[in-house]
């Protein structure tokens, strides 16, 4: 059973590692781009476009999948999200349409 039901991020988001990878792979404040989101146990994990090299696949080591490109654990990574003001429904109903041709 997947603890978080919803994921942390979304494909094409920028994040950020939080900690250092214990293998060397990134470190913290590095950033990324969330290529991938998958489970990887009762996680979520993030592919961020680290691959084995060629002709290498990877396992990982909690879930024991095979891959290309490495995933890790979503809670090693904060999201980088552009502040913008917020949006309500009701505002949009207040505002006409601006892209009527
Ligand atoms: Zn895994």
């Amino acid at each position: 059973m997947i603890q978080e039901q919803i994921p942390p991020f979304y494909v094409g988001q920028e994040v950020e590692a939080i900690k250092d990878h214990s293998g060397g792979k990134f470190k913290k404040g590095q950033r990324f781009i969330v290529e991938e989101i998958s489970q990887c146990r009762s996680s979520f994990a993030i592919k961020i476009g680290i691959y084995a090299e060629k002709g290498h696949v990877w396992e990982c080591r909690q879930c024991g999948k095979q891959m290309e490109s490495m995933h890790y654990i979503a809670s090693c990574f904060r999201a980088l999200t552009p502040e913008y003001e917020a949006i309500s429904f009701s505002k949009i109903l207040e505002e006409p349409l601006a892209c009527l041709n």
